[in-house]
């Protein structure tokens, strides 16, 4: 059995999805697919066409929305800052840092993710842990939805925080395996697919995953909330229509605009705040 990739603890069963086990950690709790990493890289990194299709089309009205926010939160109206996107497939993220006026760059190894660098003018960088950066570089380094499918988060993590600069910000999200419906089993497929997503954080395991040796020492501040409304599938899609007929509809009057989508984007984030049940979870670490 596979031993957990935060604190190399003893793992067992915790539940079964298809053909493959979740183990939890009898040490720290935190749950992981039971596979191996050539397993975890053959299924991540095995890029056909429908990586592809899911490059154009898998972000969401309220993604973007998302993103915008993230990113003026993040830049606090700086401009001239050194950011990197890991997993930044398409580009979403990293074009609203452009807007404000950021040196953007992304690392994403898909063939796919050169297509929209190119078109969007940001630097394309390797893996970070082959990708040479140095130390100290970044202003800002996030990862959205990227540190599920990583076979050692730890590593993984080291790398991130030698490439952001003293005082620098890591802003990173995962899926919540604490989250309402996969609480209550009523999803698998997306949210619980192994062995592509491999690490199944909670808001306790995410914060744990900072206080492992090597990482603790380099940190001075890290803030773990759940957000997001809770994935109930006819809900998400309700919502995300309303986001996007809010954002058409109203071109003439601005204003309204604004108030509605920033209503709109602030119910999406706190409705996910109680208890650790939102759909997803953010992690911000100041680097000491
Ligand atoms: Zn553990």
């Amino acid at each position: 059995m596979k031993k957990c990739p935060v604190c190399n603890g003893p793992g067992e069963e915790d539940r079964q999805v298809g053909k493959y086990c979740l183990l939890k950690c009898r040490d720290c709790s935190f749950v992981y697919a039971n596979v191996t990493d050539e397993e975890i890289e053959e299924v991540n990194f095995n890029f056909g066409d429908q990586v592809k299709c899911h490059y154009r089309e898998v972000q969401s009205s309220i993604d973007v929305m998302w993103f915008d926010r993230i990113s003026t939160s993040l830049t606090r109206g700086k401009g001239g800052l050194k950011v990197l996107d890991i997993g930044c497939g398409n580009g979403v993220l990293l074009r609203q840092f452009q807007k404000r006026g950021c040196v953007c760059f992304g690392s994403d190894p898909s063939p796919w993710a050169s297509e929209y660098a190119q078109k969007y003018g940001y630097k394309l960088l390797g893996r970070i842990e082959q990708a040479n950066i140095d130390p100290n570089f970044f202003d800002i380094i996030t990862s959205t939805s990227t540190l599920e499918h990583v076979a050692r988060p730890i590593e993984h993590l080291k790398h991130i925080i030698t490439a952001v600069k003293e005082g620098g910000i890591i802003y990173l999200t995962v899926p919540n395996y604490g989250s309402l419906p996969i609480r209550l089993r009523l999803v698998k497929g997306r949210l619980v697919d192994p062995p592509g997503h491999c690490n199944y954080f909670t808001t306790k395991t995410l914060r744990n995953l900072f206080f492992q040796k090597g990482i603790k020492e380099n940190i001075s501040q890290v803030r773990v909330r759940s957000y997001g409304i809770p994935e109930i599938h006819a809900v998400y899609r309700l919502f995300s229509k309303r986001i996007s007929i809010s954002a058409k509809s109203s071109q003439e009057n601005m204003p309204k605009r604004t108030f509605l989508k920033k209503g709109l984007i602030n119910i999406y984030y706190w409705s996910g705040a109680p208890f650790g049940l939102g759909d997803k979870l953010e992690a911000l670490i100041i680097k000491k």
